[in-house]
């Protein structure tokens, strides 16, 4: 058994995996009459259940080969797959930093896993004083970093997670939901040196397809055939691959927008530190400015009520709001109201 091997379920290692219609023939037929659907119509065949043509299109892009790439139903689906593929119910474990993403818990509580949390320190950065000692744990399966991280916005320090790459002999998971708006390359570009490092990634943020649900994992191709064996047959719609494959393929409006997404960041952070009730400004790394003001589930309470939505974070950092940026005019009239709150 390869070390991987051993970190997978036992029951998952024994599975039979289900072999759809699609799986047996690839090629044209002339009549297709082998997986029960409706001969009319336009979108009444099975897709492509491994999203061949989408994963070319990104391999061409990423420069990772075709057979490392996942492809789920937003990354939500692959932090789901990772889960049952790695966490022994009842009695594994998962590590995160928090505050973080709140879906590892959520998946951590589905999967009737133990959820451990590190607070990040001051910086936001991973305290390795406190992580090291728990990586030795034989019962800790899976850690997520992420990175950029939500809520904060911050990179976290490439230095700390190679060390925790180094060390763990479980499966490190990177998630780079919001990488595109970050000054640094992606941990895809290190998989070779690292084979229990997973990156996800997702077509929701910079690529502007959240309603088309797309997410990834990069990962060596062991992982990736077992997350195959795993998955729902066709979890990725015929909608979702050519709505992924559109946006790859007009990678200069992606590019337009993420500039034009930096350059609001860049002008919001500025207003936002004139503004009195701002008490804090935290750095960005991502597409969403963390502030600390006065009282901000009252901040929060009096932009809802002129029908601007931002997210109140006090319950993770206290006194906190996440601020996506919008476009130009939705940045102005949430600059407006918050200059004019009455406190
Ligand atoms: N990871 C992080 C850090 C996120 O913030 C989100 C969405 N808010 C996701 C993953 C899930 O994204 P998706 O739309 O691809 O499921």
């Amino acid at each position: 058994m390869t070390e991987l091997t051993q970190l997978i379920r036992p029951n998952i290692r024994s599975l039979s995996p289900y072999t759809s219609a699609r799986d047996e023939f690839k090629g044209e037929a002339n009549a297709w009459l082998d997986a029960n659907e409706n001969p009319f119509g336009a979108l009444n065949r099975y897709p492509d259940p491994y999203q061949q043509e989408l994963k070319d299109v990104l391999s061409a892009e990423t420069g990772i080969p075709a057979d490392q790439l996942f492809i789920g139903n937003g990354s939500d689906e692959v932090i789901d797959l990772l889960f049952r593929l790695f966490v022994k119910p009842g009695t594994d474990k998962v590590l995160t930093f928090s505050p973080t993403y709140g879906m590892y818990q959520v998946s951590a509580a589905i999967n009737n896993a133990q959820f451990i949390e590190i607070p990040l320190d001051a910086s936001f950065q991973i305290d390795l004083n406190a992580t090291l000692p728990v990586l030795d744990d034989p019962n800790l399966k899976l850690i997520f970093i992420c990175s950029p991280n939500n809520p904060t916005g911050n990179l976290i320090n490439e230095k700390d997670i190679r060390k925790i790459l180094e060390v763990f002999k479980g499966i490190v998971v990177i998630d780079e939901a919001y990488i595109d708006f970050a000054n640094r390359p992606s941990w895809n570009q290190v998989l070779a040196s690292y084979p229990n490092l997973v990156v996800t990634q997702t077509f929701s943020k910079a690529r502007g397809l959240a309603a088309a649900r797309l997410g990834i994992a990069f990962a060596n191709t062991e992982i990736i055939e077992w997350l195959n064996r795993i998955k729902p047959p066709y979890n990725v719609s015929l909608l979702n691959q050519q709505a992924g494959i559109e946006c790859l393929k007009n990678v200069n409006i992606y590019q337009n927008e993420v500039q034009r997404i930096l350059s609001e960041r860049d002008r919001i952070m500025k207003e936002l530190s004139s503004i009195e009730i701002i008490q804090r400004v935290y750095p960005s790394d991502a597409n969403f400015i963390l502030v600390e003001v006065e009282n901000a589930t009252n901040v929060y309470g009096q932009l809802i009520s002129k029908g601007i939505v931002v997210r109140n974070r006090s319950r993770l950092i206290p006194n906190t709001l996440r601020i996506t940026i919008g476009t130009e005019e939705e940045n102005n009239l949430f600059l407006n109201e918050l200059k004019q709150l009455a406190l």
